[in-house]
C-alpha cells in the first residue's frame, strides 16, 4: 500500500529543503522528492541554487576579487606585488569543494531532522499522490496530506543564440560558472543580474567584456539614480554595455562567435571568443502535473498562488521561482517558512515588501523597498536622504570610498518606504534597512540609532539623518 505522509515536498533547492526541514521541525511526517544529479554524477540537493546558482557564483566573485585586488587594488595602500599567477584548476576545484560541502550539508540535515529523501522526479496525480520516477525508470506513488511544490526555475534559452554548455561556447550560466580558461573575450546578451556578476568575474580574471542589453534602461528594476551610478563605474571599469539592442543571430566561425545586433545607430557585428546568454529565468513546470490534476498556472507560466503560497487545489502549495515574485534564494526558503507553519496550524506571513535584492558586482548593489520612480509612479509623497561613501571614513580606509546610500521616507509619517545602496557591502548594510522597514521604523528612529564608528554602518545613518537636513559629515542642501 502506498505511504502517506503529513507533508510532500516536490523540490529541495532553498525553497523546498527549508520548508522540508521547518516542516520537520514541526512534527510533520516529511518527505522531499528531488531529482538533481551533480557535476559528480551523484544525487544531490541544494537545487540551482546551492549547485549552480548563488553559491558557485559567489565562490568565483569573491577568488576573483581577490586575484584583481592583488593585481590592481594594492598599488594605493603602498603594496606592491609581483609574480600573481592564475591557477584557474584550483580556483574551480575550490568552488566545487564548497559546493559539495553545502549539498552533503543539506543531507546530514534531513537525516538529522527526519526528512526523506525520495530520489527521483516527482508529478502531482489526483487527490495529492504524487508519483516519483527514479533514475533507473521505476516508479512509486506516495499520499500526501499536503503538497509543497518547489520545482524552481531554468535559464531561459533564446532561438538567436542556441545554448551548447557541453560544448562551452555559447553557454548559460551553468556553463559561465565552468570554464576551464579565461575567454579572451566574452559576449553577454542580457545585462541583469546574472550577466553582470558572471561578466565581473571573467572580466577580473582578464576576459574583455561586451554586454548586449535588450532594455534602453540599466538594470530597470533598481532605483534609477543609483542605476545611473552603476552604470558610470562598470563603464569606468571596462565592461562594455550597449543598451537598447537586439541581437538577431550567431554564427561560430573559427575566428569565434559572431554576433550580429542592431540598435538605434544600425546594424552591428561582434565577434567574441565565449557567448553567456542571460536574459532571465522560467519556471520548471514541465511533466510536473498529470492534467486531471487541474493545478492552474498563470499567464506567465509560473504556479498561480495566492499570498499565502496556497493554489487552486486544495492542500497544494507552490513556492520559490515556480510561483510570481522575484527569483531570490531568500525569498523562495521564507515562503516554504510560511507554508509549513500555516500546515502546522500556526500564523505564518512574509513582508513581500521588504525583500533584499543584492547584485554582487563592486561595488555591490544592494536595496530593500520601494525606489524612488515606484514611489512617483504611485503617487506617495517621499522625501530624500542620501549619503556619499566617499565621506564615510571606514570606505575610505578600505580603499572603496565610491557610491552611495539613498533612503526614501514618507513624507507625512516619515515611515521608512525605501533604502537602496551602492557601495562596499552593501549586500550586508541593506539588512539594516530590511530590520528597520519589518518594525515599521521612521527614518527619525534609525537617525536616533547609534552606530559603531568608523563603520560603513554610519553611511546609512547619514543618510537617515539627511531625509531631515540634518546629515553632520557632509553639507545639506
Ligand atoms: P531551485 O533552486 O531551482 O530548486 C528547485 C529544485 O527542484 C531543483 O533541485 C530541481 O532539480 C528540483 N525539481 C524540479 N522539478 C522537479 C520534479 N518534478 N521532481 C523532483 N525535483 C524537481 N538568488 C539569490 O537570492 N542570491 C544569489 O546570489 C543568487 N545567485 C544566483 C546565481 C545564479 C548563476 C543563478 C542561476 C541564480 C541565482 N540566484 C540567486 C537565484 C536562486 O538560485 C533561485 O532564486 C533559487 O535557487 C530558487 O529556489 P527554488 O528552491 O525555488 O528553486
Ligand atoms: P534578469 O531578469 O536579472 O536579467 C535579464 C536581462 O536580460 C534583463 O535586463 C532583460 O532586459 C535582458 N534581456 C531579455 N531578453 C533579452 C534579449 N533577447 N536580448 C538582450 N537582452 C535581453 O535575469 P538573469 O540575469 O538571467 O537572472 C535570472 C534570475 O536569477 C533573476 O530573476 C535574478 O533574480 C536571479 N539571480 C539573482 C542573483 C542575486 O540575487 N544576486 C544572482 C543571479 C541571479
Amino acid at each position: 500500500m502506498a505511504k502517506t505522509y503529513d507533508v510532500v515536498v516536490i523540490g529541495g533547492g532553498p525553497a523546498g529543503y527549508v520548508a522540508a526541514i521547518r516542516c520537520a521541525q514541526l512534527g510533520l511526517e516529511t518527505a522531499c522528492v528531488e531529482q538533481w544529479i551533480n557535476f559528480k554524477g551523484n544525487p544531490a540537493l541544494g537545487g540551482t541554487c546551492l549547485n549552480v546558482g548563488c553559491i558557485p557564483s559567489k565562490t568565483l566573485l569573491e577568488s576573483s576579487e581577490q586575484y584583481h585586488r592583488l593585481r590592481h587594488g594594492l598599488d594605493r595602500h603602498g603594496i606592491q606585488v609581483d609574480g600573481i599567477r592564475l591557477d584557474l584548476d584550483k580556483m574551480m576545484a575550490r568552488k566545487e569543494e564548497i559546493v559539495l560541502q553545502l549539498t552533503d550539508g543539506i543531507s546530514a540535515l534531513f537525516k538529522a531532522n527526519g526528512v526523506e529523501w525520495l530520489q527521483g522526479h516527482g508529478r502531482l496525480l489526483v487527490d495529492r499522490q504524487v508519483e516519483i520516477t527514479a533514475r533507473d525508470g521505476t516508479t512509486e506513488v506516495v499520499n500526501a496530506d499536503h503538497v509543497i511544490i518547489a520545482t524552481g526555475s531554468k535559464p531561459i534559452h533564446i532561438g538567436a543564440a542556441v545554448v551548447d554548455n557541453a560544448e562551452g561556447v555559447i553557454v548559460d550560466s551553468t556553463g559561465a560558472l565552468d570554464f576551464r580558461t579565461v575567454p579572451k573575450t566574452l559576449g553577454v546578451i542580457g545585462a541583469g543580474v546574472i550577466g553582470l556578476e558572471l561578466g565581473s568575474v571573467w572580466s577580473r580574471l582578464g576576459a574583455k567584456v561586451v554586454m548586449l542589453e535588450a532594455v534602453e534602461d540599466f538594470l530597470a528594476l533598481a532605483d534609477q539614480q543609483i542605476a545611473r551610478e552603476a552604470l558610470r563605474q562598470f563603464k569606468k571599469q571596462g565592461l562594455d554595455i550597449y543598451l537598447g539592442t537586439r541581437v538577431m543571430g550567431t554564427e561560430k566561425t573559427e575566428a569565434g562567435v559572431k554576433v550580429q545586433f542592431r540598435d538605434k545607430t544600425g546594424d552591428h557585428e561582434l565577434v567574441v571568443e565565449k557567448l553567456l546568454v542571460s536574459v532571465g529565468r522560467l519556471p520548471n513546470t514541465a511533466n510536473l502535473a498529470a492534467p486531471e490534476a487541474g493545478l492552474l498556472l498563470d499567464e506567465r507560466g509560473n504556479i498561480h498562488v495566492n499570498d499565502l503560497c496556497e493554489t487552486n487545489l486544495p492542500g497544494v502549495y507552490a513556492i520559490g521561482d515556480v510561483v510570481r515574485g522575484p527569483m531570490l534564494a531568500h525569498k523562495g526558503s521564507e515562503e516554504g517558512i510560511m507554508v509549513a507553519e500555516n500546515i502546522a496550524g500556526q500564523h505564518g506571513h512574509l513582508n513581500y515588501d521588504s525583500i533584499p535584492w543584492v547584485i554582487y558586482t563592486s561595488p555591490e548593489i544592494a536595496w530593500a523597498g520601494k525606489t524612488e520612480q515606484a514611489l512617483k509612479a504611485e503617487g506617495v509623497p517621499y522625501k530624500i536622504g542620501t549619503f556619499p561613501f566617499s565621506a564615510n571614513g571606514r570606505a575610505k580606509a578600505m580603499e572603496a570610498a565610491s557610491g552611495m546610500v539613498k533612503m526614501l521616507a514618507h513624507a507625512e509619517t516619515d515611515t521608512l518606504l525605501g533604502c537602496h545602496i551602492i557601495g562596499p557591502f552593501a549586500s550586508e548594510l541593506v539588512q539594516e534597512a530590511v530590520l528597520a522597514m519589518d518594525f515599521r521604523a521612521s527614518s527619525e528612529d534609525l537617525a536616533r540609532t547609534i552606530h559603531g564608528h568608523p563603520s560603513l554602518y554610519e553611511a546609512i545613518h547619514e543618510a537617515a539623518l539627511s531625509v531631515h537636513g540634518r546629515a553632520l559629515h557632509k553639507i545639506n542642501t
